[in-house]
């Protein structure tokens, strides 16, 4: 079973495209089923109307889900079972400190681990890392071991402003869903090691990873405007998924229809074929960005 998640900020661009289209045929090129999830639980960050726009999008671009489309706000009572879970367990801890209370390193210093200090209110609840690291087989990145203590030290389940957290709401609803294999962005690579970590601690089962590259070049810098941020519903469906299919290393007939394009793809779609990173060419033009 697999997976689309994208969150509400914004139409469906080149970026986003590549999630849905690499996580659509991973699934569907095996004979498995593929979910559609609006991941809609930060309504400061939410573009009014992108939901809907992003659900008719992939409809237009033929990629229809198996199961009825599932809101994330419309989840919460889970997320906070979820989180009473950990704290009742010891395992997450309210924390009173403020965005000014952290080091710049971003590390939790674990100051509210063993109780608030006098004078501080429990704002956010943080699950308690351990010594551990994290080893995971990313199916395109390859091995992937972190030390969370490391890296981000306690991090935050629950949102000092009354919400759930990313990490916990998508191990939540990755397990409702039966999700087995996650594929996404390379973004979020440095996410999944918190996720694993979380399943642990909830009694949920692990997912495969694999995270492509995204379309991003050297220094951050966007491989081209134009495709990478302009909302997909400019482009023909065709054209779109052509480039995204090059992008993601399979290198498709020029000038097919949607659907026998999507025939092509089906028939030969391979993880492996997937560059690690996005590939750039020796001329300084963005590979794969046709
Ligand atoms: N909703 C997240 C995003 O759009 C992705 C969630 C995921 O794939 O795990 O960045």
């Amino acid at each position: 079973m697999g997976r689309f998640a994208p969150s509400p900020t914004g139409d469906l661009h080149f970026g986003s495209l590549l999630a849905a289209v690499a996580s659509f045929l991973q699934v569907k090129s095996r004979g498995g089923r593929w979910l559609l999830r609006v991941d809609d639980i930060d309504p400061p960050r939410e573009v009014p109307g992108s939901a809907d726009r992003i659900i008719s999008d992939l409809r237009r671009f033929g990629m229809q889900p198996d199961e009825l489309v599932l809101f994330q706000s419309q989840r919460s009572f889970s997320y906070e079972a979820a989180r009473d879970v950990l704290l009742e367990g010891g395992l997450a801890f309210w924390c009173g400190c403020s965005r000014s209370d952290l080091p710049r390193s971003g590390v939790y210093p674990g100051t509210c681990r063993n109780g608030l200090p006098a004078g501080k209110i429990p704002r956010a609840v943080r699950l308690r890392t351990g010594s551990e690291s994290v080893c995971f087989e990313d199916a395109i990145q390859g091995p992937v071991r972190e030390n969370l203590q490391e890296t981000v030290g306690d991090f935050v389940i629950w949102r000092a402003d009354g919400l759930p957290a990313y990490q916990l709401a998508v191990v939540v609803d990755d397990a409702f869903q039966a999700v087995n294999e996650v594929v996404r962005g390379a973004d979020l690579l440095e996410s999944t090691a918190r996720q694993i970590y979380l399943q642990g601690c909830l009694g949920l089962p692990t997912p495969a990873y694999a995270h492509h590259p995204v379309a991003i070049g050297e220094g951050g810098k966007k491989l081209s405007k134009r495709f990478r941020s302009d909302p997909i519903a400019a482009l023909p469906p065709a054209q779109a998924l052509g480039t995204a299919l090059r992008f993601l290393g399979h290198k498709c007939p020029q000038n097919l229809g949607l659907a026998d394009l999507w025939d092509w793809a089906l028939h030969h779609w391979e993880l492996a074929r997937i560059p690690r990173r996005a590939q750039r060419r020796t001329d300084g033009q963005d590979a794969g960005i046709d």
